[in-house]
């Protein structure tokens, strides 16, 4: 990157909450927590313009969830059902839809973001998920692309507002590294802006090495840079200017 491009960075935070994290969480995610200490190491840096954090925010008859579906393809984890996109009335355009353990329905413990998480440093939270008929893994769209602030999907419209604030580079962390992680990456550099996933900083429902492979080369295909707590880019962003 040429040393005059302009560096206004922002953290992404992704749904470090109760129901994604071990021992009890309804959806737990191997190591969630282990995450926990860099995030608030990067939470606490001066270097961030915006810092964001993201809650899964379900109503309970949500879409994604097996048990709101009739057996036997009602499977958490391994039944698939096929989603019409009715939020952008176009319901010809379907996808496959993993289904899930209950998990982060609106107002319960489960949804509510790890007490070790330092959130006092976090600018704004961003709900998704709260259209019942469209799965949102990604903070910038449901999984058809819709942008659904005030229908129901998202309480924000996170690409403008990042936009408004002269973001250039985001940082991506948290929960899942396969899911709500990696189309939260890829719908931020859709959005234009330059992107790294901090590998070290995001935990995979699917802990086989092979998988997390797998989410890389999708990530490096859609322009989203994965970078490890070591590299000169995070440390750009955890060391004041000048110290580098
Ligand atoms: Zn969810």
């Amino acid at each position: 990157m040429p040393p005059d491009m302009p560096f206004k960075p922002a953290l992404i935070v992704v749904d470090m909450q109760n129901d994604f994290c071990p021992p009890d969480g309804s959806l737990a995610v191997p190591g969630g927590r282990e995450i926990v200490p860099l995030i608030n190491e990067l939470l606490a840096s001066p270097m961030f313009e915006v810092k964001v954090s993201t809650q899964d925010w379900h109503p309970s008859d949500h879409i994604s969830f097996a048990a709101n579906h009739t057996a036997p393809n009602n499977k958490p984890f391994e039944s698939f059902i096929e989603m019409k996109n009715l939020v952008g009335n176009r319901p010809e355009q379907t996808m496959m839809q993993r289904l899930w353990p209950v998990h982060c329905v609106q107002g319960t413990r489960g949804a509510e973001i790890i007490d070790e998480l330092d959130v006092s440093k976090v600018d704004v939270n961003v709900r998704k998920g709260m259209d019942a008929r469209v799965e949102m893994y990604s903070a910038f769209s449901d999984s058809f692309g819709n942008m659904t602030e005030g229908a129901g999907g998202v309480d924000l419209d996170l690409a403008s507002f990042l936009h408004a604030r002269h973001i250039t580079h985001v940082y991506v962390v948290g929960l899942a590294g396969d899911y709500c992680v990696k189309d939260t990456a890829r719908g931020a550099a859709k959005a234009g802006f330059a992107t790294y996933v901090i590998e070290d900083a995001q935990r995979c429902v699917d802990p086989d090495p092979a998988a997390w492979a797998e989410v890389k080369r999708v990530l490096q295909q859609d322009s989203v840079e994965v970078v490890h707590a070591q590299s000169n880019e995070v440390r750009r962003v955890l060391q004041p200017c000048g110290q580098l």
